[in-house]
């Protein structure tokens, strides 16, 4: 048994009163957040100083004393705080390479605030947030395991809201597993593994990319300004909120199924940067490898688990897994291929194949690392 932390999360459902105090939260959080962003970026742009969430926190305290800023003292001061501590995220984000340069953030776009644990409270059932009339409506749709430490509250572009709940967790590891694999990631099958099986991207995305592009015609034929053209973009806001969902689950159960079976898994490293810049970027934002390495990665710890990715350099494709040959003439289009060696190799099974190699000599190397202290 391990603790852990874990979000579960549940639907809102505001009144219009309520709604209006939201707008304002997430309007006065979205500001804090561009605001210091904007200043993050002059300071770095000419002067070549970095900001920290402390420098941060002390330069908003002046900026709630301004009278042209004063509507920030309306809304909680934990909510600004946390999209200061949010922004420093997504800065060391960019900064270890895991995320592209922070954007702006829209108001058409997904909108958040977070409260830590003085900063709401549960109450008959109903949720209660700091400086925040009255209590919120939520549709639970299972218990929450211990007293949460902080909550989200989303309001997404099709106008749903959600608030998401931090619990501390008791998770038990699995029973050990006999086997092990690495995977591939890939387009044609969304993964394959070491013995060859492959996961095909699923099929209800491709179905709905369809509707996707058919929704964003009609919307691009509206008149800018009209109710016509914002009830299309709804319609669209809702369909990408399906999708969203869809894949969540989707990932869901293939990590924690990969986890189940395998008592380790081994994949490759993701550049998001560089994949981002070409123009397989659509496809790959919807395969959502990042995301469903991200979950191998905190699940494997849940459940005591192993999860090991291969550096960013190994040339998983290129290598022959049964002489270890490198193959320099491979293409992208080549599925299948000879090595000089004579074996055959489908593209896919053979990198997964290099991945559990380099993944067990990886582990090797670890353990007798341990056993040389
Ligand atoms: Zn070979």
């Amino acid at each position: 048994m391990q603790k852990v932390l874990r979000a579960y999360k549940f639907r809102l459902y505001p009144s219009e009163a309520q709604k209006a105090s939201l707008a304002q939260t997430f309007g006065c959080a979205r500001f804090v957040y561009n605001h210091f962003l904007h200043a993050r970026s002059q300071a770095w742009q000419e002067h070549r100083t970095s900001c920290s969430y402390a420098k941060d926190c002390k330069a908003l305290t002046e900026l709630k004393k301004a009278p042209e800023c004063s509507w920030l003292n309306d809304v909680s001061n934990i909510a600004l705080q946390q999209s200061l501590r949010h922004l420093s995220q997504a800065f060391q984000n960019f900064f270890s390479k895991r995320s592209r340069y922070p954007a702006f953030k829209r108001k058409e776009g997904h909108q958040a605030f977070t409260l830590m644990r003085h900063g709401f409270g549960l109450q008959d059932g109903k949720l209660r947030l700091a400086r925040f009339e009255g209590l919120l409506e939520v549709r639970w749709s299972r218990a929450l395991p211990s007293a949460p430490s902080q909550v989200t509250i989303t309001k997404d572009p099709a106008g749903r809201y959600f608030a998401s709940f931090l619990c501390e967790e008791q998770v038990a590891a699995l029973a050990p597993a006999s086997r092990d694999t690495g995977i591939d990631l890939g387009l044609l099958s969304f993964i394959t593994d070491a013995q060859g099986v492959p996961v095909a991207p699923p099929k209800f995305l491709a179905k709905l990319l369809h509707q996707v592009r058919r929704l964003s015609q009609a919307l691009a034929r509206k008149r800018k300004g009209s109710a016509n053209r914002s009830k299309a973009r709804l319609r669209l806001a809702a369909l990408h909120a399906r999708i969203a969902d869809a894949r969540s689950n989707f990932l869901h159960q293939l990590s924690t199924h990969l986890l189940r079976e395998n008592q380790a898994v081994y994949a490759e490293e993701l550049s998001i940067r560089g994949l981002m810049r070409t123009r397989l970027a659509r496809s790959i934002a919807d395969a959502a490898w990042g995301e469903l390495l991200r979950q191998l990665r905190y699940k494997a710890q849940w459940y005591g688990r192993t999860f090991w990715q291969a550096p960013r350099n190994f040339a998983s494709s290129k290598l022959c897994s049964a002489c270890g040959c490198k193959n320099t003439e491979l293409t992208l289009s080549q599925r299948r291929w000879r090595c000089v060696c004579g074996a055959e190799h489908e593209r896919d099974t053979n990198a997964a194949r290099n991945l559990l190699a380099a993944g067990r000599a990886a582990m090797e190397h670890r353990t007798a690392g341990l056993a040389g202290a």
